[in-house]
């Protein structure tokens, strides 16, 4: 099945009566999305989560995520950038809260553009506006940030960012509205049959049946299935730090500074004010390998100087600015960066959805369309998806 079926097709629309039964474990953005995207597709759908939605261990546990539309020529992620975004928009339209701050973003980059020339294409195709700044444009219009040694910016007026772990609560509230149902409990362990999975015992002792299941278990997926994914998602350590901001200096929140991204050598970005934390910078770079349940979350010395070495050459009044707080949570990458949905090679009922890759927050609402269309209507996912290109 091609992406751009799904992704521009309108929103499920609740389907009454008796669907299929669904359960999804993992209530992150990708599971709480693609259960919620169920839901509203007919489906009878339990949802699971150990920790709850957005908890801290969690990948989506954070209190922001960039959306933005620009990926270079990786086209199939501008497309379900675009959709995301319009369902974002909806969601938040229905619910009459703003998870989707469309503050918009700034790419700063350094000898090398390539990636932002790349994503114009894609983006103007997806119909998602973008345009170029040179160096002394931009500090006209941004004159908060050092524009020293980059050659163009690219901004993205449509971009903004989500309030991260908030909107997957909100998600799973959402859907227990609409007649899902929500349980905290632990998966232990899944035991396929030969073809199919008929059944999951959870640690409270209650077993789910269901007709279909989705494992969408974060950085977890690879203990969850040692033996179909193991190494194929690996957790890495990141890390944000929220810096403090002068009294009263209105520049360094939304609608003056947008969120920003910083594209050299490594790729630093930002969101501003970030629900009254602090200016959050972080770094990009997959960090080293990290154990979502017991990792230490203390943040380190080195990459506190690296923010603050970043600060002093892009933001030069915050040089100083005193971290106010961090956050260390976990990429869940795989080897290319695309995303992992398929079905269980070892049984068709069975679908694992990750990889997200330090990029998937953002897609949830796109993404749990496409897994729930693909569940309920048969099909393929497209390639670049699928377990085998991993
Ligand atoms: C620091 C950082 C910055 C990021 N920045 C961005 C960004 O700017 N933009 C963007 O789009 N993306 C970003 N990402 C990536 C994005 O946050 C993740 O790709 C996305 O949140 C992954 O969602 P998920 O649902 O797959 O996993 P998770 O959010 O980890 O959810 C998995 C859930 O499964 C549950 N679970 C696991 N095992 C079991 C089990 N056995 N039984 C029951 N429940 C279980 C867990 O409790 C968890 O809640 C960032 C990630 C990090 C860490």
């Amino acid at each position: 099945m091609s992406l751009a079926v799904p992704l521009t097709a309108g929103a499920p629309s609740i389907a009454q009566g008796r669907g299929p039964r669904v359960v999804v474990v993992g209530a992150g953005a990708f599971g709480g999305w693609t259960a919620l995207m169920l839901r509203r597709a007919g489906a009878q759908v339990t949802l699971v989560d150990t920790w709850g939605p957005g908890n801290t261990r969690s990948s989506s546990g954070g209190e922001t995520r960039v959306l933005r539309g620009t990926y270079g020529d990786r086209a199939i992620y501008t497309r379900m950038a675009a959709r995301a975004m319009r369902l974002w928009t909806e969601h938040d339209a229905a619910s009459g809260r703003q998870f989707f701050q469309r503050i918009g973003a700034l790419w700063i980059f350094g000898r090398d553009d390539a990636f932002g020339t790349a994503s114009l294409e894609p983006m103007r195709a997806s119909g998602l506006p973008v345009e170029w700044f040179d160096p002394a444009e931009a500090s006209r219009r941004w004159p908060q940030i050092s524009f020293t040694g980059v050659s163009r910016v690219l901004w993205e007026p449509e971009a903004g960012y989500a309030l991260a772990r908030r909107a997957c609560e909100h998600v799973v509230a959402t859907l227990v509205a609409e007649g899902g149902r929500y349980l905290q409990a632990r998966v232990p362990a899944v035991r396929i049959e030969p073809d199919t999975l008929t059944q999951v015992t959870l640690d409270t002792g209650e077993s789910l049946a269901a007709d279909a299941f989705v494992f969408a278990c974060g950085p977890w997926m690879g203990t969850m299935f040692p033996d179909v994914i193991g190494s194929r998602i690996r957790p890495t350590r990141q890390e944000s730090f929220y810096f403090g901001t002068p009294a009263g200096e209105t520049r360094w929140t939304a609608p003056q500074m947008p969120v920003w991204l910083d594209y050299r050598a490594h790729l630093f970005y930002g969101i501003p004010d970030n629900a009254h934390r602090g200016f959050k910078v972080a770094d990009d770079t997959q960090g080293p390998p990290f154990d979502p349940t017991g990792g230490d979350r203390s943040p380190s010395a080195d990459s506190v100087s690296a923010a603050r070495t970043l600060l002093r050459e892009r933001f030069p009044a915050l040089a100083d600015a005193p971290l106010l707080g961090s956050e260390v949570c976990q990429y869940e990458v795989t080897s290319d960066s695309h995303f992992l949905i398929d079905r269980h090679p070892g049984a068709a009922n069975v679908w694992l959805v990750g990889g997200g890759s330090g990029h998937g927050y953002k897609m949830g609402p796109a993404l749990g369309e496409y897994v729930s269309t693909l569940l309920l209507q048969g099909g393929d996912p497209d390639p670049v998806f699928r377990l085998a290109h991993r």
